[in-house]
């Protein structure tokens, strides 16, 4: 850490420290320093922040003092967000805490609210990769080693790494992503080089052939990152076959991404005034199934992606289990922005009326139209309005391929957030696995096609 010194206008020396973290997740490293830097008196103003380079001595500080556990938390999953300004943002929480301020409970803070955000994010990426990452067995000196590829929206590799490992403490792993990779190497973890690019799984496998062994001598033990409470769910098991041949890169359409890019000035009804932002369909070119929802819940109004808050995650957990790959697939919603009211300070969903949902067709209009899809999977009676221009009775019509007027074929089928407010357990899993069912009809219908 470097520090620069300037002068007050009443002439007293002013500290203005240059800090430098070993990487993007040095959690250990900026929370020390933010200590140091906050008993030192030095505001946020001061600091500058990156990663990498020369560090020098902070200046001389004692005392101590304490966060709360709910500050604590949020800055460790925060730190691992894909955004520069992450640190100062994290120190100017800490340094104001320290000041007396009940941060947490301002629900209107824009610092506090950024940090929600980037944290919410980040517990999102993490789920995704989890859920989207496919570990090939390959041969590493006479044993199985499971190789993963991923490209993570966030720093999210050695979070999941550390998380795996704890689950799976008797499986050699490597995940490896453009920023980096980890390895499970006999009982502990290594984090070394990664791999910006690759086609598919061969190519994959013909890499960890030519340069595995060399990258595994290389890799030294990591920082070690806190795995929040919300971060600590199950894995994949390592070696569940993989979903079918993968191509692991999958490219979105660009006329609907371009058709996303113009719904961010849509204004045909008022829900785009009090959500976050639009939240277009997504998954890639020539996807052969369209998933439809209702609209975006509370996390994805946030992260800006269709079905990454609760219910995508049930949708993920369901998918899996019947054998369908969602990057194959292209999900979208009936309205493209959340329609809440406010409870205190918690936005409660509300659905969206006829009105709203004629209003949004133009979209989920270009969506089908230019995708053209052999199956629509509508869940739930919005997403089956939208595309069936009627009210429709889920009970009655889930659960079998419905022959449309245009010749598109469409399945009804729940929401998964209804599986999310069923309150009995019992009928919780027995509705979920009705889901389960209709989803792997789905995939018959898939396959035969
Ligand atoms: S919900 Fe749909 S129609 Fe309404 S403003 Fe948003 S994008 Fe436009």
């Amino acid at each position: 850490m470097a520090g620069l010194e300037s002068h007050s206008p009443r002439g007293c020396r002013i500290v203005m420290p240059k800090i430098a973290l070993k990487n993007e997740t040095d959690w250990d490293g900026w929370r020390q320093v933010a200590r140091r830097l906050v008993l030192a008196g030095i505001e946020p103003e001061a600091v500058t922040w990156s990663v990498g380079g020369t560090t020098e001595t902070l200046p001389e500080a004692s005392g101590s003092f304490s966060l709360s556990r709910s500050l604590v938390s949020l800055a460790s999953v925060a730190i691992q967000a894909r955004e520069p300004e992450r640190f100062g943002l994290l120190y100017s929480l800490v340094w104001r805490a320290h000041a007396g301020e009940k941060l947490l409970e301002d629900g209107g803070d824009p610092d506090v609210a950024l940090a929600r955000r980037l944290a919410l994010s980040v517990r999102a990426e993490a789920h995704r990769m989890r859920t989207n990452i496919r570990f090939l067995p390959v041969s590493d000196s006479g044993a199985t080693r499971y190789l993963g590829w991923y490209v993570p929206a966030h720093f999210v590799l050695e979070a999941n790494a550390q998380l795996i490992a704890r689950r799976f403490p008797d499986k050699a792993f490597s995940i490896v992503t453009p920023d980096g990779a980890a390895h499970r190497d006999g009982a502990g973890l290594l984090f070394g080089s990664g791999l910006k690019h690759v086609e598919d799984d061969d190519a994959l496998r013909a890499w960890w052939e030519r340069h595995g062994r060399q990258l595994l001598e290389q890799a030294e033990p990591g920082t070690s990152v806190p795995e929040a409470e919300d971060l600590d769910e199950a894995p994949r098991p390592l070696d569940r076959p993989a979903l079918g041949p993968v191509v692991l890169k999958l490219a979105p359409d660009p006329v609907l991404v371009r058709a996303g890019k113009d719904a961010t000035n849509c204004h045909r009804c008022p829900l785009y005034e009090p959500a976050t932002q639009v939240v277009f369909g997504e998954g890639p070119a020539g996807a052969t199934v369209l998933f439809v929802g209702e609209q975006p819940g509370d996390q994805e109004d946030v992260i800006g992606r269709p079905f990454v808050g609760p219910a995508g995650q049930v949708m993920d957990r369901a998918l899996e289990e019947a054998g369908i790959d969602r990057r194959t697939i292209y999900v979208s919603n009936a309205v493209k922005h959340f329609k809440f009211t406010m409870r205190g300070k918690r936005r409660l969903h509300q659905t969206p009326d006829v009105s709203e949902i004629q209003a949004c067709n133009v979209w989920l209009t270009i969506e089908r139209e230019h995708l053209r899809p052999r199956l629509m999977v509508l869940m739930g009676a919005s997403a089956a309005r939208a595309i069936m221009g009627r009210a429709v009775t889920i009970s009655r019509e889930r659960g079998r391929p419905i022959r449309m007027a245009d010749g598109q074929t469409a399945f009804v089928t729940v929401h998964p957030s209804y599986l999310l407010r069923i309150p009995d357990a019992a009928a919780k899993a027995r509705e979920y696995e009705a889901f389960v069912q209709d989803l792997k009809s789905i995939k018959a219908i898939m396959d035969a096609a």
